[in-house]
């Protein structure tokens, strides 16, 4: 596998320095849209960047965009590039032209409601799913603008609400949820996150309510957002 381009784009982000590891890229047919993600193995000293198929179709300046986003994630080091830019605008778009297709009339109550009073109505409304998860509260994924929750947060509107946030703040921060929970939650999204009114105290009931309904369900693992 060529891995030029991960060479090219760290260069072109990080100019002064080396890259310490060794580096894999991988088109993978198992993504949905326009999916990435990124592992970062420093026992090991490699780095792999897993890219939906779908990349393999879009320019190089912005799959350069895509790697060197992802690796701002993991170096921890914020950096703009032009590239970046391109891949920003190139999603952007692709959001845009993504149909809504899919709705649920208490989902979409519950995004107006957060989207007036913590994002100051500036976001447009994305498709949303339900389903039946004990694992998971709410995922929201890039590539298809979609909301997904589990269905039995509807009978908690406070809790819907602020779980609906969550995913919303992962579509503004232009990250699927379903990626690595390192690289999506950054420092800046948890502050963000928390200025949810009352989040701690929600923070607990919902883990409460999770404990519940797994004693219900099973007993696997479970997985927060
Ligand atoms: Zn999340």
């Amino acid at each position: 596998m060529n891995t030029d381009i991960v060479q090219q784009a760290f260069c072109k982000l990080y100019p002064d320095k080396i890259l310490n590891y060794s580096p894999t890229i991988n088109y993978s047919g198992k993504f949905k849209g326009y999916n990435a993600n990124v592992q970062l193995n420093k026992f090991r000293g490699e780095v792999t960047f897993n890219l939906s198929k779908k990349w393999q179709e879009v320019s190089r300046e912005i799959q350069i965009g895509l790697l060197q986003s992802l690796m701002t994630k993991i170096f921890k080091q914020h950096k703009r590039t032009t590239e970046i830019e391109l891949y920003e605008l190139f999603l952007k778009n692709l959001s845009n032209t993504t149909p809504r297709t899919k709705s649920n009339p208490i989902l979409e109550e519950s995004f107006n409601r957060v989207n007036e009073k913590y994002l100051m109505g500036l976001m447009s409304m994305p498709n949303f799913e339900l389903r039946n998860s004990t694992q998971l509260l709410g995922t929201f994924e890039y590539s298809t603008d979609t909301v997904t929750i589990t269905s039995w947060l509807l009978e908690h509107q406070q809790l819907l609400d602020y779980v609906m946030y969550h995913e919303l703040l992962h579509k503004k921060h232009k990250f699927s949820s379903q990626g690595s929970r390192h690289c999506s939650h950054t420092k800046e999204f948890r502050e963000e996150e928390h200025k949810f009114e009352q989040w701690e105290m929600l923070e607990k009931q919902l883990n409460s309510l999770v404990r519940t309904q797994r004693r219900k369900k099973s007993k696997s693992l479970f997985r927060l957002f």
